[in-house]
């Protein structure tokens, strides 16, 4: 895809401050801080994004003084930057808006200091819950306990919301006693990426495919999110979750929602998020045999480092998926006959997240060699290599008669913004968004629970029958029977490449 100017879009130029904030975050030393929520901030902070009077408060049961905890951030940002170069001074600089205050969720140990740190007007106030969700309901009761839950503070909530429709409405109700749910910013982090946020421009910022989007043109849809990392050291939690509840209930269905709903009529948060929730009210039940669950082998002659899932998980009798391939239909007007396909999986041959959306053939092929053979297909990359693809059909070139053949009109991301810009990951952005108080990219509490709703009753059929998921082999595309899933339909999923 060409762009309308010679100019190419920078992210710098484009940067503007937030208002001045405090961010605490409770589980300041956990992983999920280490890896993506400290290292994120370091970064907008290095874009010039962080006004200077924004502090980030790192909580968590661990004693430790405010130095301390500085040379863990220090240490976890040089470890998880990855690339992204900066200097000391930068990170001095950074280091020194960061406090470390020790507090117990469940007890009173720390709250006072923080209510005193935290009484300053005139900031935007924001909590992010980096813990285990059991531990929600009492970091706020103690936040309204301690005069930190005024209308204007804001809760960041991390997955898992639940485990089911029952346990999400419970978690709801227990966050709706403290806080407006104008002030609960529930994460996925899928809805922060680039590509995810593109997939609104392109439908609804070009007249070239919206009025192709519907089941009169398109085919069907593929999503694909396929990992080849297997459960690693999760596996007691994983265990319990499965592909569904890690997966697809949440980040696959996210996807779903914003390729299949309506144009909202404005970009707004609740305008947006009304459609989505249409999209999730109007699916299918799934059909027990449109429905694929599989569980990774170990790897041939690697079985030590690379184990099959039971062992990974240490239950050599487990029921859990990981793979899980399905086919569904959304009940409305514009989809009534075009199969949504969903597949995500573990160990598989590439990692990989892509929305593909492989449109119907010509009414009429007037080149006759060449009858059906060719659709075009929009294929969204998630990751890795951000971009989007549109396949289109030419004539092959050279004298050898009118032979068609299918050529990629490619934009890479990477490729498309200037050379040295630097991407913008999903944390960094959704946290940024979380300051401004705006609530598009996250979930909301009616979305989540009509997410279960809908997935609730597929697990409910495996344990009633006591499914037992389908064995493939560790770096391929699943069972055999995901490929079937397709090929019954005269279909093929997309290959899956890095
Ligand atoms: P983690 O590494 O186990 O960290 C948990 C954090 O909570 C630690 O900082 C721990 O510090 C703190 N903590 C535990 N009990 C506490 C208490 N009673 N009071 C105050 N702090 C307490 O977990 P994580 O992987 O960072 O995950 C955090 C949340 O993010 C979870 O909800 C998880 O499901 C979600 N999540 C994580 C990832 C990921 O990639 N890690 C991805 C998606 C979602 P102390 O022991 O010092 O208290």
């Amino acid at each position: 895809m060409t762009q309308h100017s010679d100019q190419r879009p920078t992210m710098s130029s484009r940067v503007i401050p937030v208002e001045p904030f405090d961010l605490v975050i409770f589980g300041g030393t956990g992983d999920l801080a280490r890896r993506k929520i400290l290292p994120g901030l370091f970064r907008r902070f290095c874009a010039g994004q962080m006004p200077p009077q924004a502090r980030v408060i790192g909580a968590a049961r661990t004693d430790m003084d405010t130095a301390g905890f500085r040379t863990m951030v220090a240490e976890a940002i040089k470890e998880f930057s990855g690339s992204y170069s900066f200097t000391q001074a930068k990170l001095d600089a950074f280091l020194a808006r960061i406090e470390y205050l020790a507090i117990d969720a469940r007890g009173e140990k720390g709250w006072a200091e923080l209510a005193e740190l935290m009484s300053d007007e005139g900031r935007v106030e924001a909590y992010y819950f980096s813990v285990s969700p059991a531990l929600f309901g009492d970091l706020a009761e103690r936040l309204q306990k301690w005069g930190m839950a005024d209308a204007s503070a804001r809760i960041v909530v991390e997955k898992p919301f639940g485990r089911d429709l029952e346990t999400a409405r419970a978690l709801n109700k227990t966050l709706a006693t403290y806080f407006d749910e104008s002030q609960i910013y529930r994460i996925d982090h899928y809805l922060g990426k680039e590509t995810v946020q593109n997939l609104m421009a392109v439908r609804f910022g070009n007249m070239l495919f919206e009025p192709l989007w519907n089941a009169q043109y398109v085919d069907h849809i593929q999503i694909t999110v396929a990992e080849t990392v297997g459960v690693g050291g999760r596996g007691e939690y994983y265990d319990k979750s499965g592909a569904m509840r890690d997966m697809v209930q949440n980040h696959l269905m996210q996807l779903l929602c914003l390729i299949a709903m309506e144009p909202p009529a404005r970009f707004d948060p609740d305008a947006v998020r009304d459609e989505k929730l249409k999209v999730i009210r109007a699916l299918d039940p799934v059909l027990a045999h449109h429905i694929i669950r599989g569980q990774y082998q170990a790897e041939p002659m690697n079985e030590a480092e690379a184990p099959g899932y039971r062992t990974a998980v240490g239950d050599a009798r487990s029921r859990t998926e990981s793979f899980i391939a399905l086919k569904t239909h959304i009940s409305n007007w514009r989809w009534a006959g075009t199969p949504f396909y969903l597949r995500t999986g573990k160990r598989m041959e590439a990692r990989s997240s892509e929305i593909t959306v492989v449109f119907k053939e010509t009414p009429h092929s007037i080149f006759s060699e060449d009858a059906g053979k060719h659709r075009n297909v929009l294929s969204i990359r998630l990751q890795p290599n951000e971009g989007i693809t549109l396949g289109v059909t030419i004539k092959e070139p050279g004298p050898g008669g009118m032979r068609l053949i299918d050529v990629p009109l490619d934009m890479s991301f990477a490729e498309a913004l200037e050379e040295g810009a630097e991407s913008v990951d999903a944390y960094e952005r959704l946290i940024m968004d979380v300051i401004r108080g705006n609530q598009t990219l996250f979930m909301r509490g009616d979305e989540v629970e009509a997410a279960w709703g809908w997935t609730d009753p597929i697990i409910e059929g495996w344990e009633a029958r006591n499914d037992v998921p389908k064995p493939y082999e560790s770096g391929s595309d699943g069972p055999t029977d995901s490929t079937e899933l397709m090929r019954r339909d005269g279909r093929e999923w997309r290959k899956v490449t890095a």
